[in-house]
């Protein structure tokens, strides 16, 4: 098959997100070239210039460092003149309890356009509903002007964002869904840096490599849903979940990832993920039921702490409450889905006064909650406790667990901690302040 001097490869680009880049700057990495579409021409206007449209650890650098094999454009008709091998990764959100899936067609029919009759293959990365790949291929078929040549494959991308660029030089595992021998060769060509590293390899029909996407994150949602039910016992009981959890993930058939209670999960994958796995189940004739159950309890997970603080608080109207963290977790500047929004929301209806840190999200928080009269953004963690009744930790950023303890104290009016995620052991917590986790005895 095609390819250039040493296995180096014409990589396309659709959509230049948290996934698009991320793939694009390592296939360049790999030593690909590599050209990227997106419609936001903000995002085009900085990616020519070097410099990333979002946040994400070490991203920027291979940006830099693989910037001359990394080309960027606004028509998806250039990406397609460019490449042989064309992903897919546009966004795939959720419109009325159902996946939107029209930027994906939208992408399809805009390759089709300018497919010619040399040979393409059309990888599906975006997370679909299983057969979607029918659906692409059959708008390709539809929307082509000539006689075309081509193929459509799916590989599911399992990065996760905040440590994007590692996961995806690390992955656990490669999963390609393909039709035949000649797809399933370019993607062992594009992938051969990691294959050759060891990294396991699956080729299975493309249903299938739809499918074992939903079905991984489910049960990752699943598993944080178990744990916070767990906790939930566990602090009527004052048995501490972190040690609950620990114990369990001893055992390898259980594992000790993602036994982290707290606020539950959020971001863009998850929430959606679970509710789209449900409903393909339900069209045919499945009722995960399992799955609902795991979706009530992590919406209700952010309800018991917003009861949490009026039980600590007595009455949140007019209180000053620091938050510190908005992004659905560490490392990240989204706040797609993120707890943040549903807990801000409630409290600034209920009329307290928040003031409100994160290292990275804050700018996307404002464009949801824009600084007012009672929601005031601060520059770094400690402004945002002056006078504050109360700080609440919604993310576990790694610069909110080693604290100045008697700096906070002096700050705050009174010395309250409601901690969503658990980063403090609870006999480091100083003498003086009264601490309120998830799932562990309070401290007073
Ligand atoms: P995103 O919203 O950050 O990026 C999508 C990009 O596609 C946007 O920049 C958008 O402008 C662009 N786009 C849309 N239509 C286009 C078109 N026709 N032509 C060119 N560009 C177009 O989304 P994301 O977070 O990168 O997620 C992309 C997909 O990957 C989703 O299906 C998601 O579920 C899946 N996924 C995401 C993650 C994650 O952690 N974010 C992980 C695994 C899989």
């Amino acid at each position: 098959v095609f390819s250039l001097r040493g296995g180096i490869l014409k990589i396309g680009i659709i959509g230049t997100g948290y996934v698009g880049l991320t793939t694009a700057v390592c296939f360049a990495e790999f030593g690909h070239e590599v050209m990227c579409s997106d419609k936001d021409e903000k995002k085009l206007k900085l990616l020519k210039k070097c410099k990333s449209p979002i946040y994400e650890p070490k991203l920027e650098n291979l940006l830099h460092k693989n910037f001359e094999r990394l080309k960027f454009t606004s028509k998806n008709k250039e990406v397609v003149d460019f490449a042989d091998a064309i992903f897919i990764c546009v966004g795939t959100p959720e419109k009325n309890g159902k996946p939107d899936l029209s930027q994906v067609e939208e992408a399809a029919r805009e390759i089709a356009l300018s497919l010619k009759n040399d040979y393409k293959l059309i990888i599906e990365k975006s997370t679909v509903p299983v057969n979607t790949y029918q659906w692409v291929k059959k708008t390709l078929k539809r929307y082509s002007k000539s006689s075309i040549n081509f193929d459509v494959a799916s590989n599911p991308e399992f990065l996760r964002e905040g440590s994007a660029i590692d996961d995806f030089m690390n992955p656990d595992r490669i999963i390609v869904g393909v039709e035949n021998k000649k797809a399933e060769k370019i993607l062992r060509k594009i992938y051969k840096p990691l294959i050759k590293k060891g990294v396991p390899f699956l080729v299975t029909d493309p249903a299938t490599a739809e499918i074992i996407k939903h079905a991984s994150n489910s049960f990752l949602a699943m598993k944080i849903s178990y744990i916070n039910m767990v906790a939930n016992l566990c602090e009527k009981l004052g048995v501490d979940v972190t040690t609950v959890a620990k114990g369990m993930g001893y055992d390898p058939r259980i594992g000790d990832k993602f036994l982290n209670a707290g606020i539950g999960y959020g971001g863009s994958c998850f929430p959606k993920d679970v509710r789209t796995f449900i409903k393909i189940a339900e069209e045919h004739g499945i009722n995960f039921s399992l799955l609902r159950e795991t979706e009530k309890i992590n919406k209700a997970q952010r309800k018991r702490f917003i009861e949490k603080v009026e039980n600590v608080l007595w009455i949140n109207k007019n209180k000053n409450i620091a938050i510190w963290g908005l992004s659905f977790k560490p490392g990240t500047d989204d706040i797609r889905d993120a707890p943040s929004i549903d807990i801000v929301s409630e409290l600034s209806k209920q009329g307290a006064n928040l003031r409100l840190y994160d290292p990275k999200a804050m700018e996307n928080f404002k464009k949801i909650f824009p600084e007012s009269e009672n929601i005031k953004y601060c520059n770094d963690k400690y402004e945002a406790l002056k006078n504050a009744d109360a700080l609440l930790i919604l993310t576990e950023w790694d610069e909110f667990k080693n604290p100045n303890f008697n700096k906070m104290k002096k700050l705050m009016r009174l010395p309250i901690i409601i901690d969503g995620r658990n980063i403090y052991e609870l006999d480091e917590i100083e003498e003086g302040f009264e601490y309120y986790s998830v799932g562990r005895r309070a401290v007073k």
